[in-house]
């Protein structure tokens, strides 16, 4: 794989030894889980990569993290060397810091000492759950409601898509409170399976298989004190989490699409063909050639939006936004490429590359689609 970029002066030495560190456990020591039992595989990766630290990039210090605020870069590089060995171990790394950063954000001390230790070591599976049957990317369409009464809200609904769902030991859930129409009256809440009220309604089989499940919510009690943030406040508590993680789903298409180019480097190299080698022949090297250079331009753009989050403090919509579009884009392109490269080889179930076409589709719709990103940087420009 292809640290290189990691020279360049958006990282310092600390996010190389983080590379080193996490590239050599994944490489030797990441546990070899069977795919096919989903959730068990999830359960295993979750406690492998807390028992060996890597967890503690999700949460901050103070709560048994690694460092006193969350990194971006360092959540990218983590990102993209699990995506580069193996999607599910970067799906379980991903949603532990994804299903908390609300709580990070705006969860009391009493709920952020409660649950961020035990995620950071591995112990708790974490979910974060904003989209519903009706509502995707248009998340001021939630009808999910949490009505007031007295000292707690009653919580009814569906939420749908939710990675981890089913399996998850803490899920950070956005409902309609309904202080203002539209995306203005949402709140969020830390809620746990064991509530009664609460129900796995349906698990979801996709083409890269993850734990996914749509959650039903039937007249739920759940303490005032359980809400993150202000009332009201909840879609502004889910898009500044979505803030941070975004450039962290570039870096995984990036991981994949790193892969992609070495599987299809080593295939066209070996490969006899016409008396030469498959890497010989122009066509092929014209492939390789665009290869790199969308997944360098990648790279670039989300190095620049996790370095202005991390070292300039500034808001990063716009870059993260252009950042995730345009890996997740590149990344399906090039593993089709590789695909492409590998011939009959390349749709074979179990080869590599085979299975990173898989598992880039969903990157370009999840945490807000390619056409939502596009909206987003235009209105940045438009302001
Ligand atoms: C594998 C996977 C994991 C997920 N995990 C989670 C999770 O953990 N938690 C969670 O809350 N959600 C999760 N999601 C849900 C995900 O965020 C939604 O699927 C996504 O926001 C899109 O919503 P939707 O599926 O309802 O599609 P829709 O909103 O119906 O979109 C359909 C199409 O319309 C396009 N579109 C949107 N707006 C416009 C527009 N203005 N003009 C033209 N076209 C437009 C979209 O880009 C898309 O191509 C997950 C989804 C997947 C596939």
């Amino acid at each position: 794989m292809d640290r290189s970029i990691l020279d360049l002066p958006f990282y310092g030495p600390e996010h190389r030894q983080l590379s080193d560190a996490i590239f050599d456990w994944a490489s030797t020591a990441m546990p070899h889980v069977d795919h096919h039992d989903t959730d068990n595989a999830c359960r295993q990766l979750v406690a492998a990569l807390g028992k060996a630290g890597f967890l503690r990039y999700a949460v901050p210090a103070a709560y048994g993290g690694a460092l006193a605020e969350l990194d971006s870069r360092s959540l990218c590089i983590a990102r993209e060397t699990l995506a580069y060995h193996d999607g599910l171990a970067d799906f379980a790394f991903a949603m532990q810091g994804l299903g908390t950063g609300a709580i990070t954000l705006s969860g009391s001390e009493e709920i952020k000492r409660h649950v961020l230790p035990k995620v950071a070591a591995g112990e708790w599976i974490s979910a974060f759950a904003l989209t519903e049957p009706l509502a995707g990317s248009d998340v001021g369409a939630m009808s999910c409601e949490a009505r007031l009464e007295g000292d707690h809200y009653v919580i009814n609904g569906e939420k749908t898509w939710i990675s981890n769902g089913g399996i998850a030991d803490v899920y950070c859930l956005f409902a309609r409170t309904g202080e203002a129409p539209g995306t203005r009256g949402i709140s969020a809440f830390v809620v746990y399976p064991d509530m009664p009220g609460f129900e796995v309604a349906e698990r979801l089989d996709t083409i890269a298989p993850h734990p996914l499940a749509r959650l039903r919510f039937t007249d739920m009690k759940v303490p005032v004190a359980n809400r993150l943030g202000a009332p009201g406040e909840g879609f502004k508590v889910a898009m500044r989490t979505l803030d941070i993680f975004r450039a962290s789903v570039a870096a995984a298409a990036l991981g994949f699409a790193r892969r992609a180019l070495d599987e299809a480097l080593n295939h066209a190299r070996q490969r006899p063909m016409f008396g030469h080698t498959l890497a010989d022949f122009q066509l092929t090297q014209a492939k390789l050639g665009d290869m790199a250079t969308d997944i360098e331009a990648a790279a670039l753009l989300t190095a620049r939006a996790a370095w202005r989050r991390d070292v300039q403090k500034l808001p990063t919509t716009r870059e993260a936004a252009m950042a995730k579009m345009t890996a997740t884009e590149n990344a399906q392109r090039v593993i089709d490429a590789a695909v492409q490269i590998h011939g009959g080889q390349g749709v074979r179930i179990g080869v590599m590359v085979e299975s990173l076409y898989r598992e880039i589709r969903a990157l370009r719709i999840y945490e807000g689609a390619t056409e939502v990103q596009k909206l987003i940087v235009a209105r940045e420009l438009l302001k």
